[in-house]
């Protein structure tokens, strides 16, 4: 298989990786429990970066607002009455990984064997990543072994950046009028929160942060959170005869009788599932934290209605205990929403076929920042990267399959000037 899905790939290869390479040594890592947007200053060294990049390519309205979103307009070459597409990528990193200090390495010509970073003893084998098998003569980029990549989701950055740059140098190309925005905080659920998308002005959008080449993703979980308190009563353990009631042994009863095979570890491709990801407690007090995922709204509320009727059993049989359950959404399977827009996926597909790449429809076990987005009236599917192996020291990107994506944005431009 040659490494170039199009001579127009190879063409944007050199000026994307330069992009990426200089995008992944800023420290973007965005911080869980944020008390203002962004929740790190780093992502807006990023963003600042952008915007100029932005104005030099052109784009004279790009800016920065104060919640920490770039945007900007690239003009229709057409005069017909294509509708306005937007285009985003997250410029935040994972908060499970480090960030900091990141050295990407490029790997030229990979010849399938075992890659050996320098650092922490890290290892890409091939016989375990999957995806990595198969890439022989890939120009694979890596970090270098004690921090993570941030391909996710600077692949997609570099790659709106260098399909910008390209139309914008080719007004010849016919193109309507593209909105970008680089969004902060996406992995820590934030991404869409503060997006203003009456200003962002587009019918629809494309999320360049999918996985796998040819990935188009319009359907994800649909997603709720359960925190149940459990209220015991202390006393002293040497006189609690009869007295005591201890919370941490309700939740440890309510945990044991939720079902084995509803678990994250047990269930895959379109099975849902509980997940209890964290329990504190002490005698007087035991707080349980749930996520229920489905990519069913009816089973999501069967999943959460099986943990209501569990807790409250456990809990029931012993009257001086209390217990609270609070349920919150946390974003709907966008599918509800784009499948109203079939033009928006249909797009994608035509330009990804455009690009030699059959199209791979795959459910999203999590959530995007489409899932919001398109609750929010903006219709937005995910599209592929090229980066794999996210959120972890690990995470490698193939330039040839980035420099694909990134000419699937152009040709993506073609096929919504057309209609
Ligand atoms: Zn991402």
């Amino acid at each position: 298989m040659p490494p170039y899905t199009s001579p127009l790939a190879e063409e944007l290869a050199p000026g994307l990786l330069e992009r990426f390479l200089r995008y992944v040594r800023v420290d973007t890592q965005s911080k869980r429990d944020r008390t203002k947007s962004p929740s790190t200053p780093g992502q807006l060294d990023l963003s600042r970066m952008l915007v100029d990049e932005l104005r030099q390519l052109g784009l004279e309205d790009a800016d920065l607002d104060d919640n920490g979103y770039v945007m900007a307009t690239l003009p229709s070459t057409t005069n017909g009455n294509a509708p306005t597409i937007g285009l985003i990528a997250h410029v935040d990193t994972s908060p499970d990984e480090s960030g900091t200090g990141v050295e990407p390495i490029v790997h030229r010509g990979y010849d399938g064997a075992v890659l050996n970073l320098p650092r922490n003893g890290a290892v890409l084998d091939p016989a375990m990543l999957t995806e990595l098998a198969g890439k022989e003569g890939h120009d694979i980029v890596t970090g270098s072994g004690d921090t993570l990549l941030g391909a996710d989701d600077k692949a997609g950055v570099a790659e709106i950046m260098t399909a910008v740059a390209h139309l914008a140098a080719h007004p010849e190309l016919p193109r309507p009028t593209l909105r970008i925005a680089f969004t902060p905080d996406e992995e820590i659920g934030h991404g869409a929160t503060l997006f203003d998308v009456e200003r962002f002005g587009a019918s629809c959008a494309y999320t360049m942060d999918g996985s796998t080449i040819g990935e188009l993703q319009d359907e994800t979980f649909t997603a709720a959170e359960a925190i149940i308190t459990i209220r015991g009563v202390e006393a002293h353990p040497g006189f609690a005869t009869g007295k005591m009631v201890n919370a941490t042994r309700l939740a440890g009863e309510i945990l044991a009788a939720l079902p084995a095979d509803l678990t994250p570890e047990a269930t895959a491709d379109r099975q849902g599932f509980l997940h209890v990801y964290e329990v504190t407690g002490t005698v007087g007090k035991a707080v349980m934290r749930v996520i229920a995922r489905d990519f069913d709204d009816a089973k999501l509320e069967q999943h959460v209605a099986l943990l209501r009727r569990t807790a409250e059993e456990v809990v029931g049989r012993e009257p001086r205990a209390r217990l609270d359950i609070e349920v919150t959404h946390q974003y709907p399977n966008m599918r509800t929403y784009i499948e109203e827009f079939p033009a928006v996926v249909d797009a994608a597909e035509e330009a990804i076929r455009e690009e030699g790449i059959e199209p791979v429809r795959t459910p999203i076990r999590g959530g995007t920042d489409g899932s919001r987005l398109s609750q929010m009236g903006l219709p937005t599917p995910n599209v592929f990267t090229g980066g794999h192996e996210y959120h972890s020291v690990r995470e490698w990107a193939s330039v040839q399959e980035m420099a694909a994506a990134a000419a699937t944005v152009v040709r993506l431009a073609e096929v919504w000037a057309r209609r």
